[in-house]
């Protein structure tokens, strides 16, 4: 999605480690005029999938989620994250490895809003190695609902996480790729889509 790489390029900023810091319009500050585009973007893109709820993961993934969700009329889900090990026997759990924060969390949904008859949209902010969706995948999977596609807003493509989401069959819709980023001299560069 064209505005929202120039908008990366624009306003994000390359940072040590393989984080691209984009607070100013995406995860942070929130444009709304931006994320409109991106819910009309990924409504297209999966155009004639039947999707009855959307599933996302606290904290970041949530205003994304939303606003996509008025392109879709339909309602959200977030995951919470919970650092409590006496779960209650009616949530789906999945552990997450935190790729900004290097810890593990107990990712929960309660059950009462996920079953087997739901086809889930998964809409995230960021993939880089995967593990948020991984987790987000097993959840639905033990609902026994459906993933019917998966939108990403930005995919680190030199990253492991899209060729294992790919690979395992899922068709995810990722708004801009970066193939390649540089913390010292800025430079951004986009997967050709
Ligand atoms: P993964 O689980 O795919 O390794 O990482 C995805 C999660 O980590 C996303 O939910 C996102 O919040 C966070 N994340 C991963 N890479 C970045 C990044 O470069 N910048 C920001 N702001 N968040 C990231």
């Amino acid at each position: 999605m064209q505005s929202l790489k120039e908008r990366i390029v624009r306003d994000g900023v390359v940072k040590a480690g393989n984080v691209l810091k984009v607070d100013s319009f995406l995860n942070h500050q929130m444009d709304i005029d931006l994320f409109n585009e991106m819910g009309k973007e990924w409504k297209k893109r999966f155009a004639g999938k039947q999707i009855n709820k959307i599933l996302t993961i606290e904290s970041s993934g949530i205003g994304i989620a939303c606003i996509a969700a008025q392109h879709f009329g339909v309602p959200v889900v977030f995951a919470k994250k919970s650092k409590s090990i006496n779960l209650e026997g009616d949530m789906y759990t999945a552990e997450v490895e935190s790729f900004t924060h290097k810890n593990k969390n107990q990712v929960i949904v309660s059950k009462k809003f996920l079953n087997e008859e739901d086809h889930i949209l998964i809409i995230d902010d960021f993939l880089a190695n995967g593990c948020a969706l991984q987790g987000l995948i097993q959840i639905v999977n033990a609902a026994g609902a459906t993933v019917e596609g998966i939108g990403i807003a930005v995919e680190k493509g030199f990253q492991a996480g899209g060729r294992i989401i790919r690979n395992m069959g899922y068709s995810l819709e990722s708004l801009a790729i970066v193939e390649k980023m540089d913390w010292e001299t800025g430079e951004i560069l986009f997967r050709e889509q």
